[in-house]
């Protein structure tokens, strides 16, 4: 089974990245931070802590989630626009840090790969624990003012105000520069299955690359 795993931070362009090569390649595609986004989503919706293990990890077990192309559904609601929400962007690491989570998750993308044939999957933890045997590993990265740039455009915020106390209501790239921080920091030293870089992966650093430029690269490698 072909497998080709695509890491990286926050904001590095790895959705639009693995759904050209997947594209290019005729292959199924997974967004495996979805899956940990629509976990949080449903542990808000039901009122619970995120940071109440227990609670996250019952939920994760029980929630029917069905991650397509360009939707996501968590118990048969469409929760595709809250997903990306602020409510879920901060909780996210929290709930994804903890190891029952994951190991539901981790479970779930290899059932994906098993039914599906094969994938490109992107993540933080593809490449080191879910297929550490990939046939193709890509570590994307770019300058974290970059990804924040790219990231408040790709969600209308680049224009937003950011108040010079950075307070609850800021928006705009400063904002979202500092979510991006704040995730990629939790992300990379939590104890099971941090965001690394796996030792035979090509390290990408796209911030002077043009999208093309970095698809053609992961092309010739595959
Ligand atoms: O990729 P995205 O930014 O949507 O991921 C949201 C969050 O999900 C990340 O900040 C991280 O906490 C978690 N995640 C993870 N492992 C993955 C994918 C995402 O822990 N394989």
């Amino acid at each position: 089974m072909r497998v080709i795993a695509i890491d990286g931070p926050a904001g590095s362009g790895k959705t639009s990245v693995a759904r050209a090569v997947a594209d290019r390649l005729g292959m199924e595609y997974l967004d495996t931070g979805a899956m940990y986004r629509a976990v949080t989503f449903a542990v808000l919706r039901a009122g619970g802590d995120p940071a109440d293990n227990r609670f996250s990890a019952n939920v994760a077990r029980a929630i029917d989630l069905r991650v397509e192309q360009d939707r996501v559904f968590v118990d048969g609601v469409d929760a595709t626009v809250e997903i990306r929400g602020r409510s879920v962007n901060r909780a996210v690491s929290l709930v994804a840090a903890n190891p029952d989570v994951r190991s539901e998750m981790v479970a779930r993308q290899r059932e994906w790969v098993r039914r599906c044939g094969g994938g490109v999957l992107e993540g933080r933890d593809i490449g080191t624990v879910v297929f550490p045997d990939a046939a193709v590993k890509v570590y994307l990265t770019a300058d974290p003012a970059v990804r924040a740039l790219r990231r408040a455009r790709q969600d209308g915020l680049a224009d937003a105000p950011n108040p010079p106390d950075g307070g609850p209501e800021a928006a705009g790239v400063d904002a979202v520069a500092a979510d991006l921080a704040r995730r990629d920091m939790i992300d990379s030293t939590r104890r099971t299955g941090p965001l690394a870089v796996a030792p035979e992966a090509l390290v990408l650093d796209t911030t002077d690359k043009t999208f093309d430029e970095t698809i053609e690269q992961i092309l010739e490698l595959v």
